[in-house]
């Protein structure tokens, strides 16, 4: 019951939890197991009675409220698995007591430096206890921050029971990364009223705007001869075209490079081809759905310019809705934003909100009817070697859980959800 935020992150970060994208399953690993399994063996031994792991990996656990009136069940989340795109295995976490603010080198790769001159979050960190990995591996306190606060919360509630709250959801999922964190839960099982996913970076951090992302994928279909005959025989090659309608794409203010804050983006993720047949990927993405939409249009208009002027190849696009901003119901009802705000402040914090250039799980669980607000829990430089969690930032959220529970206990007895069966956001015209 004494342990720390940091005792609980520290063990968490050594367990291997990548996921995989190209994997069907849920959880996309089976490696994730060994968390979640680990998890809920805690949630028991805290005194949990209805810990409950779903065969889709997600761990699910109640903390019955302790005051006699009608409130909001709230629900807090956390992923356990870490980004594919650097390695995940043998973390060995190194913890920097009261840093002083110079480059960090990191041992097993020397290599591999933190530098505060390319990093401004970190100006905040001076003199503070930061942990990082050793130069080989990514950290994975994306999102084992989380995990480590929403554990050391439910532990501090446990052992606090004159800590006055309502009906509290645990949540401890996989495969955020890869998009499909929360596809597979039942949120009848879960029955909130409200959540928070916990998997922000700075102190003060409330993002309740995410992008919205849609899919493109555009095929070309070309006329394939014997290259010794193409002029003859009229070679007309989708990958030739493929390449000039990438090169087409406007490239200022419209693309990941170039682009930051609110501004939107076309991207290219992938191609593939030959002469005969080519492939190309897009994302699409903007805070705003109708400016996500006039993206679509842009793509398009390519497209057709390009079909017009080669009318021997085949081109097709297809567009398709993949997550929109939480914005869109959250602005109906602010409530859940508003009192993280206010717990924010009970612990001296000034809030503020960023939105958020990309999707979280809880794009897709405000969608689908739980709106779910995104705050910090002190990770930073996600998905790399420069990844570092501030010891004091997962303190401090583990302070603006206990605050927020106890707003949602005063306040929350008025609070109604009642976008509870809108599956599809408003304006989307796709
Ligand atoms: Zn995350």
């Amino acid at each position: 019951m004494t342990e720390t935020v940091l005792d609980r992150f520290l063990r968490y970060v050594k367990v291997h939890t990548t996921s995989d994208r190209d994997s069907k399953g849920t959880p996309s690993t089976e490696r994730q197991w060994t968390l979640l399994r680990m998890l809920a063996d805690e949630l028991r031994a805290l005194g949990i009675a209805d810990v409950k792991t779903t065969p889709h990996g997600f761990v699910l656990a109640t903390l019955p409220a302790n005051v006699g009136k009608k409130l909001p069940t709230v629900a807090f989340f956390a992923h356990v698995d870490t980004v594919q795109d650097f390695s995940g295995e043998d973390v060995k976490p190194i913890v920097h007591r009261k840093w002083n603010g110079k480059p960090i080198v990191l041992p097993d790769d020397r290599s591999q430096v933190i530098d505060p001159a390319k990093y401004a979050d970190m100006a905040r960190a001076v003199g503070k206890d930061l942990v990082t990995a050793s130069g080989t591996t990514l950290l994975g306190a994306d999102d084992k921050s989380g995990v480590a606060v929403v554990m050391t919360f439910a532990a501090h509630l446990l052992a606090h029971p004159e800590i006055p709250h309502g009906p509290i959801r645990l949540c401890f999922n996989p495969d955020e990364e890869i998009g499909h964190g929360v596809d597979k839960l039942d949120l009848a099982e879960l029955g909130a009223d409200v959540a928070y996913t916990l998997d922000g970076e700075n102190p003060g951090e409330v993002n309740w705007e995410t992008f919205s992302g849609d899919g493109a994928v555009l095929t070309i279909d070309g006329v394939s001869t014997h290259p010794g005959e193409g002029r003859k025989y009229k070679m007309v090659s989708a990958l030739k075209l493929a390449a000039r309608l990438i090169a087409a794409l406007p490239a200022e203010n419209n693309s990941p490079e170039t682009t930051d804050g609110r501004q939107g983006y076309i991207h290219p993720t992938d191609i593939t081809g030959n002469v005969a047949h080519a492939d190309v990927r897009f994302i699409l993405r903007d805070h705003d759905n109708d400016l996500l939409k006039a993206k679509g249009d842009q793509l398009r208009g390519l497209v057709k310019g390009m079909q017009a002027a080669e009318p021997r190849a085949k081109f097709k696009l297809r567009v398709t809705p993949q997550y929109r901003n939480m914005g869109y119901w959250l602005r109906d009802n602010m409530m859940p934003v508003d009192l993280a705000d206010e717990a924010m402040r009970a612990i001296g914090l000034e809030p503020f909100h960023q939105p958020t250039r990309g999707g979280t799980d809880g794009s897709r669980l405000t969608e689908r009817g739980l709106p779910t607000p995104n705050l910090f829990c002190g990770a930073h430089n996600s998905h790399g070697p420069h990844e570092y969690a501030g010891v004091q930032d997962m303190e401090q959220s583990v302070q603006m859980l206990i605050a927020l529970a106890k707003l949602w206990a005063e306040k929350g007895a008025g609070y109604k959800n009642k976008k509870k069966d809108s599956q599809r956001p408003p304006q989307v015209a796709h």
